[in-house]
């Protein structure tokens, strides 16, 4: 399927017809900002088995084409490349906003650019939505709590944000894109759908990504030094992504009353020393597990409440971290027989 642009750069218009789309049983018109990236890959490959028409936005700062690539086989994929930050039209039924980069050395290498995506993108997305009519979906994040005095996180709790660190640029950006949702369902009328993600890992992320579970696989791979940042007694909950991807697919499909903000998170609590262990042991490596300064504002402690998206969406996560775990080695394993874990495309 392929996108003609329309009059203006921003504006786009898809071939098919509404005929067309009755005719091939075609149930929504779905746009997946971010839809290149670990999460929005997983997504749109979703969406698509599920019959829906799937366009992925995406600028490619942190996404990869090889991710998508396999997604062509479906007659009802496309692709734009675009960078939020600029408005944009299409005829839509529903967006996810997955756009961002998520792991901290990527949202951290220009954050100012971190912050426009964050704030400007989300505004942007906000406006497509009320022209369109269409459900908006936002993937905000557990960073939201910062380094939480409340423990688990609850939906409830505001939070404990440096808003000047490091980290703020993602934090707050965050923390704004809420405000702007809530202020469009407010003032508009639209219809939104906030989830809080807490630490997701599995197949489709950047052997280079930074975050913990990549970069300890992939150093246990290669057998080089396991870095703990810090004395490795911080925690953190890690949902395998195919349980992230249906909490998605629930709060989406849950009654336009319900609009979050929602924790979906995994919350089995771990220290990032018994994560380290734990990769060492399945993969059989002999790397040594060295210690690293740990980066400023890292939060000590992180676990999701689940109790709302368990009452109102009856939803939780089903696999464990060892077996979620086992299943992403296999996928850098073969990343790394194919190539050597190449980073680009
Ligand atoms: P990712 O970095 O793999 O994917 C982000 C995608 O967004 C990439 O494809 C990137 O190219 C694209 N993107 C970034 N800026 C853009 C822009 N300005 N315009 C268009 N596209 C842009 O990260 P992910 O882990 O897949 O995370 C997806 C979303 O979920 C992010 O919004 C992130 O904040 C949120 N989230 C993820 C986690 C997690 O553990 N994976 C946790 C909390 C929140
Ligand atoms: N971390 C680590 N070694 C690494 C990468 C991360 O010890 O190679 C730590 C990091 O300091 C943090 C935890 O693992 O305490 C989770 O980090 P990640 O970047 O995955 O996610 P976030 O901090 O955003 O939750």
């Amino acid at each position: 399927m392929y996108l003609r642009k329309a009059s203006t750069n921003t504006s786009f218009e898809l071939d098919n017809d509404s005929d067309l789309l009755r005719r091939r049983k075609i149930q929504k018109r779905i746009l997946v900002a971010g839809g290149a990236g670990f999460l929005g890959a997983h997504l749109c490959e979703r969406l698509l088995a599920a019959g829906h028409q799937v366009t992925c936005l995406d600028n490619f700062s942190t996404g990869l084409r090889r991710n998508i690539a396999p997604l062509q086989r479906f007659g009802t994929f496309s692709i734009i490349a675009h960078d939020i930050v600029q408005p944009m039209d299409i005829e839509v039924d529903e967006i996810y906003n997955l756009a961002c980069p998520a792991s901290p050395s990527h949202y951290q290498a220009d954050p100012i650019q971190t912050t426009r995506t964050c704030v400007i993108g989300a505004l942007n997305l906000l406006e497509l939505a009320a022209r369109r009519g269409a459900r908006i979906f936002q993937a905000s994040t557990s960073e939201i709590y910062g380094d939480p005095h409340i423990h688990p996180q609850v939906e409830s709790y505001w939070g404990n944000v440096n808003p000047f660190g490091p980290r703020a640029c993602y934090d707050e950006g965050k923390r704004c894109a809420e405000t702007l949702f809530f202020d469009f369902h407010r003032m508009h009328g639209v219809d939104v759908k906030i989830v809080r993600i807490f630490n997701t890992y599995g197949p489709r992320m950047r052997p280079d990504d930074g975050r913990v579970v990549s970069n300890f696989i992939v150093q246990a791979l290669k057998g080089a030094d396991i870095t703990i940042y810090g004395d490795g007694l911080q925690t953190r909950s890690f949902c395998f992504v195919d349980d992230m991807i249906d909490g998605f697919l629930r709060v989406m499909a849950s009654p336009p009353s319900f609009t979050g903000p929602v924790n979906l998170g995994n919350p089995g609590e771990f220290m990032i020393g018994e994560l380290a262990a734990q990769v060492v042991e399945l993969t059989g490596s002999r790397s040594r597990i060295v210690h690293r300064p740990l980066p400023a504002d890292d939060p000590r402690q992180r676990r999701p409440d689940i109790s709302l998206a368990i009452g109102e969406l009856g939803w939780r996560p089903t696999v464990a971290l060892a077996e979620g775990l086992a299943e992403t080695i296999r996928y850098f394993e073969g990343l790394l027989t194919r190539s050597t874990l190449e980073t680009r495309e």
